[in-house]
């Protein structure tokens, strides 16, 4: 008996386990609350990091709402966010940019909408839009910009460009993209692409040595004249078969010159200069390592039985079928302004079937297609 009663806890003591139980209760249920709340923003898809800040912020019904978003996602991780700007990060096309958040919160300020907001990062990767966002609100967004290729960084030289030639938009884009508002040969872009779509123009040059990997010798019987002529095999694969079939039809098709190296150009370039003058070769003869030829995909084709290829019927022939055979007529007169080169009847480039249907159907040249669809460098 006297051992039990001693047993027995005190009443105030008791009182307090009393309490303690049930803080740790509560503890317990609030943190199952939390990792439920947080578990329901993470199965819609927003990182743990911005579901922590939701909570935190007080946002899960305006969230849940809203739905998944990776914008608001972003906006939540980020240091930049911003309260009164919430309603607009939902609305503005997420893009993977290190200071996303800080550029909109620029743009809101700067007074653009949220659909030109969108445009804007679209058009340029982070550090365009950092300049951007640093200067005053500009006319004439929606204009360009509704051209997947424009580039907010060439903004300036567009409207500049624009004004001086009176092109309209999407030719002014194209152009500038090209650099065609700069003076030829001057800081070119240089490339080391070794595929069949690397463009070379007079504002693009070939790497310092560049020499086309899989150059193979043209079968002799191919070739007008006697020297021997080098191509890209891939090139030369597809040119062969045309040549043969269009040999079914009657026509009789030759090689007059395809890859030259970059010394050789040197030489071609010096006769020409030497024979007729500079205004002849800058029309005619490209520059030293702007030679479409030294990359082994630029071939120059000839009619067996005539020196004027561009008055034969292998000419109309070629004009015609080339691009099923992955070819394209690279100056034709029409796009002199683009391509920066007079008429070359002869001249023919292997870029691939796609992209050659592509350009004669649509009736461009490569440098078009280019700016349009294969200019990565945003
Ligand atoms: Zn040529």
């Amino acid at each position: 008996m006297e051992l039990k009663k001693k047993l027995k806890p005190k009443k105030g003591l008791r009182i307090l386990e009393y309490i303690l139980g049930t803080i740790l209760l509560i503890a317990i249920a609030l943190t199952i609350f939390y990792f439920y709340e947080r578990y329901q923003l993470t199965e819609l898809g927003y990182s743990i990091q911005a579901s922590n800040e939701i909570l935190l912020k007080m946002k899960k019904s305006y969230v849940m709402e809203i739905g998944e978003n990776k914008t608001l996602n972003a906006a939540f991780e980020s240091s930049d966010y911003k309260e009164k700007n919430l309603d607009h990060y939902s609305k503005i096309k997420y893009q993977k940019q290190k200071h996303l958040i800080r550029n909109i919160n620029s743009l809101i300020k700067r007074k653009y909408n949220n659909n030109e907001i969108s445009m804007i990062l679209s058009h340029g990767n982070d550090e365009d839009v950092t300049a951007f966002a640093k200067r005053d609100k500009v006319e004439y967004l929606e204009e360009f910009f509704t051209y997947d290729y424009a580039k907010i960084r060439n903004y300036d030289r567009y409207l500049a460009y624009m004004n001086e030639t009176g092109e309209d938009e999407e030719n002014t884009i194209i152009q500038v993209n090209i650099d065609l508002d700069k003076e030829p040969y001057k800081d070119p872009v240089i490339t080391d692409d070794y595929s069949p779509k690397v463009l070379v123009t007079k504002h693009r040059k070939l790497k310092d040595g560049y020499v086309p990997k899989d150059l193979i010798t043209i079968p002799q019987e191919y070739v007008k004249g006697e020297e021997k002529v080098k191509g890209t095999r891939i090139a030369w694969q597809n040119l062969k078969r045309m040549i043969d079939d269009a040999k079914k039809e009657g026509m009789e098709i030759l090689v007059n010159s395809a890859y030259r190296s970059y010394k050789e150009q040197v030489k071609v370039f010096d006769l020409y200069k030497g024979l007729y003058g500079d205004e002849y070769v800058a029309k005619y003869v490209s520059t030293p390592g702007f030679s479409e030829h030294q990359t082994g995909y630029g071939f120059d084709l000839a009619s067996a039985k005539s020196n004027v290829f561009s008055t034969t019927k292998e000419y109309d022939w070629t004009i015609k079928n080339s691009a099923k055979y992955g070819f394209v007529h690279r100056y034709p007169t029409s796009s002199e302004s683009i391509t920066g080169f007079s008429n070359e009847s002869w001249h023919f480039r292997y870029v691939g079937k796609k992209i050659a249907t592509y350009v004669y159907e649509n009736k461009l040249v490569y440098d078009e297609y280019f700016a349009m669809f294969l200019d990565k460098e945003n």
